[in-house]
């Protein structure tokens, strides 16, 4: 959808939400108590479900969080310490921007580079983040993979470094962290029970009141409307990353937000989206990045190396894999092929 309608789709749907907001509390299936929140920052629609009777207060106070988030995180608001570092090349963090960058360069090393904060001069360079979407030149890709590298990033207690041509972008970790911080806020207001919706990112606090796990549908890549199965989880992150998320056509060709960072080009492994599933979201969700950029072969490789994880991977010829022990229900009527792999 172009830019500028979704402005607008999305101005239409929050003044729906913010009024959906001004009252909602019920009850469910399981007839236990809850309130629901829905608003729209970091670019996405944000909905968050907390069960019990302390939800109304400690939804207020995971609204709070957010727009404390995005403030301290975005890569376009000018008082962000991400902008500041953008900016001025050298600042001193605040200890969750330390750790945030300290993650994000530990997930680089052990993807080989896949996952890569520094990427953001390529995205910049197709418009995404402004929407000013554009196919770069060849000769203006070959400059900016010049300034990539998440080694060159030097963390030194608070201080941050990064060389002068290089700049950061957490858009594909951040919603991660968001999730867990969002949870860890309801909790200490109270809240033991909580669906946390953040783009496609889903953070699950605790148990689902009165059954054995949440149901989480995970989307079809090639028909958005439609689902290919759901997990039953609790108490993780689900995050999916697909190329249908974020993204523009030029003659014919669709160009998407997830970029290799080793040859500036949209990643093209043979993969339409990446779902992990893992305890920590800056974890699920940077790693769901990194696996689609890294391709079957190779997440399955790095699945192997750890026990943490479980990983759903959708290919662009249809056959759906599920690595690790994660319960998937495949939707019956699909034409998905579907195998496990533990
Ligand atoms: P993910 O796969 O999780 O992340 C993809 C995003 O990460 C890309 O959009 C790109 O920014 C970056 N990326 C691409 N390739 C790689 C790679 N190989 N390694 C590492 N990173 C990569 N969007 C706007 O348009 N305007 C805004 O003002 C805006 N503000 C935001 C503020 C915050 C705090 C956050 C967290 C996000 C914001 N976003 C904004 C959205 C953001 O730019 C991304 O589009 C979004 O986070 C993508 O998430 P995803 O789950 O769809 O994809
Ligand atoms: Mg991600």
């Amino acid at each position: 959808m172009p830019h500028f309608f979704k402005k607008i789709f999305l101005a239409l749907f929050l003044t729906l939400a913010l009024s959906i907001y001004a009252a909602c509390q019920s009850s469910d299936n399981s007839q236990t108590e809850f309130d629901t929140v829905e608003i729209f920052a970091m670019d996405t629609v944000i909905s968050i479900k907390a069960y019990g009777s302390n939800a109304e207060k400690a939804l207020d106070a995971a609204v709070q969080e957010i727009h404390r988030l995005e403030k301290l995180l975005s890569v376009t608001e000018k008082d962000s310490e991400i902008y500041k570092l953008n900016s001025l090349k050298s600042i001193t963090a605040s200890d969750e921007v330390v750790n945030l960058l300290a993650l994000s360069q530990e997930i680089s090393s052990k993807t080989d580079g896949a996952f890569d904060i520094s990427v953001y001069p390529l995205v910049s360079l197709y418009g995404f983040t402004k929407g000013e979407y554009r196919v770069p030149e060849r000769c203006e890709l070959e400059a900016a993979l010049g300034c990539v590298g998440y080694e060159h990033i030097l963390i030194q207690g608070d201080k941050i470094e990064i060389p002068d041509d290089a700049s950061v972008d957490l858009g594909a970790i951040a919603k991660g962290y968001c999730g867990d911080r969002v949870a860890a806020v309801l909790e200490q207001n109270g809240v033991s029970s909580a669906v946390i919706s953040i783009g496609g990112n889903v953070r699950l606090l605790g148990k689902k009141p009165d059954a054995d796990g949440y149901s989480i549908a995970i989307r079809d890549p090639n028909n958005t409307q439609e689902y290919i199965g759901s997990v039953t989880v609790s108490d993780c992150s689900v995050v999916t990353s697909g190329s249908y998320q974020r993204y523009f056509e030029e003659n014919g060709v669709i160009y998407h937000h997830i970029i290799d960072p080793k040859t500036g080009l949209c990643a093209d492994s043979g993969l339409s989206s990446v779902t992990v599933i893992c305890k920590d979201g800056a974890t699920a969700d940077a790693l769901s990045t990194a696996f689609f950029v890294m391709g079957q072969e190779q997440a399955e490789q790095y699945y192997r190396n750890t026990d943490e994880i479980s990983v759903i991977l959708v290919s662009d010829s249809k056959e759906i894999t599920v690595i690790g022990e994660v319960e998937f229900a495949p939707v019956e009527s699909s034409e998905y092929t579907y195998s496990t792999t533990k």
